[in-house]
């Protein structure tokens, strides 16, 4: 797992620390960095278990595509409660043959039947723990059709074949880290209502597996050989998805079950309609290079180009780096505000994706940033003036940033062609909603919380066979029509000022981009504080930010990125965390 990745098969770099007052790197100066150097290929995820393999499809002449889905089926099974078939996610892809950047679109949908209160009770919207343990949070998962698709499109390979190493995993097994550990545990109160969830997940006495001990999942390796036999239908339609059916409806409880856990209505035809869409990216040019990003309904590519649109009037590198950091607070809180109000599912509300992607816009935006901190919320703009034509004019409604921690997991992969995929998939919360799907090993997704589900009204409310908003943030910049730089992380809505953040740093602050990943980093999402990691907080750039009125909230990390930048057209270099979430993995197919 995760900490074996760090007894590692290539040249591991020291972290080097960038010159400039604040880089107190994440970890201390002694402590490795997963950094690989090289050419023919490149893949950087959160462990090896799952970088290796797509390595190995790297060597074999597969491409890009064919890798990260070899190392994203493996991350189902070594880091089941961030990822897996049971969710969703978003695929980008520069495809170096047409030298396009497109995007795969499998978010989990919402079941038919679900409206506006579904997640009410008594006139109230649901506590959070209630909505997400429930057999009501699950979206229909888009993970297994979207793989196929980004194959059948782009790859080269046969899905049961890049199946085989996390067919291989699930069944041999893996040795249970502390990270492990620490994500059955917290969930240990509700997966012990589960009879499923229990007998996959927890030891015999009800406890976690030991770190240490070796983890199988013989189901989910079935369920892995049925898809590689049968195809990816055979995941929507017949037996897994008439349990993923029954687990919703009713969820297998044990008789000392200690939680109420609400029934969900997903149907077979809910299953069987779902489709992963192919979606053209965001893109916008910041300081000459292209940065590609994830459109609605995700909130990424929007609102980190929103973020670049306005950072782009001021001179970067040129200000002290506490100025710096108050323009990227300050832009993102002003980005984070009209994300709130104007980004949904763009099949249920008309996006004014052109007037928040504007230039224009940005310097309206802009004007309102002074040398002091804003107070949050502050108020959405109005971008439809920028909207050209074809605006509805219909206006979002203004909704907070909510606060919580999520799973999900990113990895990045470059093939020797060129080819270049940024991946972000997930189940939402760290174990999603708690439910493992009869005899089939895997968890579902409680992504549907990711709706408005408290508002009848917003944008992004709950409405059957919609996409709740993401801020999943998978991004491709590209330099002249060529690959610069490919980075993304988990991390909810801090998913977006994370790769904001790492953007800035490699763009504009001259960092490498192993630097750029382990730089301390800051979170503001138009809330009243702004989240920030400890160290940070001991930093003279702190200091002077409270000086202009930014306040602080401590927590222990802020994101997981992985990402591969290319320093020559051949040569390139993967970059992973040094120590957040246990440290990540970078690996090239031949090292320099
Ligand atoms: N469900 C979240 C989203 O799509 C990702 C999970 C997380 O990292 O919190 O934005």
């Amino acid at each position: 797992m995760r900490r074996t990745a760090r007894s590692v098969l290539v040249s591991l770099l020291a972290v080097v620390t960038a010159a400039g007052g604040l880089v107190v790197p994440a970890v201390g100066a002694a402590s490795k960095q997963p950094v690989a150097t090289g050419t023919g290929g490149a893949v950087s995820t959160v462990e090896l278990l799952a970088s290796r393999p797509a390595i190995r499809v790297l060597k074999r002449g597969g491409n890009a595509v064919d890798a990260a889905v070899a190392a994203a089926a493996v991350l189902g099974v070594t880091e089941p409660f961030s990822a897996g078939i049971g969710g969703g996610g978003f695929m980008v892809i520069y495809d170096r043959s047409s030298g396009k950047v497109t995007t795969i679109d499998h978010r989990e949908r919402a079941p038919f039947a679900m409206h506006p209160e579904s997640f009410f009770e008594n006139g109230e919207p649901l506590p959070f723990n209630d909505a997400r343990f429930s057999g009501l949070s699950a979206g229909v998962p888009g993970t297994v059709r979207g793989w196929a698709q980004a194959l059948r499109r782009y790859g080269t390979m046969r899905l049961r074949t890049l199946l085989r190493p996390a067919i291989r995993r699930a069944r041999e097994g893996f040795v249970v880290d502390q990270v492990f550990f620490d994500q059955v545990n917290g969930n240990v109160a509700y997966f012990d209502d589960i009879t499923t969830t229990e007998a996959v997940f927890l030891d015999a006495d009800g406890t976690p597996p030991d770190v240490g001990t070796v983890f199988r999942n013989p189901d989910l390796a079935r369920t892995y050989e049925r898809i590689a036999n049968r195809g990816p239908r055979v995941f929507y339609r017949g037996g897994i998805a008439r349990a993923m059916v029954q687990a919703v409806q009713q969820p297998p409880l044990t008789s000392d079950a200690d939680h109420t856990w609400r029934p969900g209505v997903m149907t077979l035809r809910d299953l069987e309609a779902y489709r992963s869409l192919e979606r053209k990216p965001t893109r916008v040019n910041y300081r000459g290079v292209d940065v590609f990003g994830m459109g609605p309904p995700s909130s990424g590519g929007s609102t980190i180009g929103e973020a670049l649109n306005i950072l782009e009037g001021y001179d970067l590198r040129n200000l002290p780096r506490e100025q710096v950091l108050h323009y990227f607070l300050e832009a993102s809180r002003l980005a984070f505000a009209d994300r709130n109000a104007y980004v949904a599912d763009p099949a249920y509300f008309a996006v004014p994706l052109r007037g928040l992607l504007s230039e224009g816009f940005a310097a309206e935006r802009r004007e309102l940033i002074t040398e002091e901190a804003a107070t949050s919320p502050v108020a959405p703009g109005d971008p439809y003036p920028y909207n050209g034509s074809s605006s509805s004019g219909s206006r979002g409604e203004a909704s907070v940033t909510v606060e919580r921690s999520g799973s999900t997991t990113h990895l990045t992969v470059a093939d020797r062609s060129g080819n270049v995929v940024s991946y972000t998939f997930t189940i939402e919360s760290i174990g999603g909603n708690g439910i493992v799907v009869p005899g089939t090993g895997f968890l579902l997704n409680n992504e549907l919380t990711d709706f408005d589900y408290g508002s009848t009204t917003h944008p992004n409310r709950v409405q059957g066979g919609k996409r709740p908003r993401s801020s999943m943030s998978p991004t491709i910049v590209l330099q002249n029509g060529r690959p610069l730089l490919a980075v993304g992380s988990p991390g909810g809505s801090t998913i977006i000022t994370t790769v904001l953040q790492i953007l800035i740093n490699r763009l504009d602050l001259g960092m490498t981009l192993p630097e750029a990943i382990a730089e301390l980093r800051l979170s503001q999402r138009n809330t009243p504080t702004t989240l920030a990691e400890p160290a940070f907080l001991e930093t003279a750039e702190a200091e002077a930010l409270r000086a202009r009125g930014h306040e602080f909230t401590s927590v222990p990390e802020i994101g997981a990125a992985t990402g591969i930048e290319f320093l020559t057209r051949r040569l390139m270099r993967a970059a992973a965390e040094p120590t957040r979430r246990g440290g990540g993995s970078a690996l090239v197919v031949n090292p320099r």
